[in-house]
């Protein structure tokens, strides 16, 4: 299966929806969720939330959690 990156538009990496950066990112924030979790006891779009919020996250990382977030009010 093979799209397009639904933030920036670019093709997608082989084993994600999303190209190779945003994969990248999205890999990292599920990554760290895992330490936030057990630390905070926060839900994931709690943490998502954060990460938004958060001066010092990354672009790729903030574009992810915005879609993560939209995606999930549906
Ligand atoms: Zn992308």
């Amino acid at each position: 299966m093979s799209g397009k990156c639904p933030i920036c538009g670019e093709r997608t990496s082989r084993n994600g929806s999303y190209c190779e950066n945003h994969q990248l990112a999205y890999e990292n924030l599920k990554k760290q969720y895992q330490y936030w979790k057990d630390a905070l006891q926060i839900s994931w779009q709690e943490y998502l939330q954060k990460i938004m919020e958060n001066k010092n996250t990354g672009q790729w990382a903030k574009e992810v959690a915005k879609d993560l977030i939209e995606k999930q009010k549906n």
